[in-house]
């Protein structure tokens, strides 16, 4: 993992409620991110190491509360595994660069040009305009 800190550095670097989702792998509430409605064109980070994530143009509606794209920026961008969580069997999304959690991947979206639906919450990437 290139950037590595410990929980203490983490704390002073992200608020709270960044650390609450990004370290111990929170999620916000539905329909709560800023990132929900955003719809310009630019790049989506990482919003602990600034690992470019995603491109406005695999975002997508999903209608399920949270930031949704089809693809990574790149494949090893970030990470898929397995999350057994909460009784169900999930594909938990980490960044590749620092190991923080995004979200969640599902299998789930046929009208899409890859068939996924990466869930991201918006507290945990940052948005830059093109
Ligand atoms: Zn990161």
């Amino acid at each position: 993992m290139p950037v590595e800190r410990t929980d203490a550095e983490w704390r002073e670097v992200l608020s709270p409620e960044e650390y609450h989702v990004l370290r111990e792998a929170g999620t916000e509430r539905p329909w709560t991110g800023e990132l929900l409605e955003e719809h310009r064109v630019g790049t989506y980070k990482c919003r602990a190491c600034g690992n470019v994530l995603f491109q406005s143009e695999t975002k997508f509606d999903s209608h399920c509360g949270w930031p949704s794209f089809y693809a990574p920026e790149r494949s090893d961008a970030v990470i898929a595994r397995p999350d057994d969580s909460l009784g169900m069997r999930r594909t938990e999304v980490l960044c590749a660069n620092c190991g923080s959690h995004l979200g969640h991947v599902f299998p789930d979206a046929p009208q899409t040009p890859t068939g996924d639906r990466y869930c991201m919450n918006s507290i945990s990437l940052t948005f830059d305009e093109n």
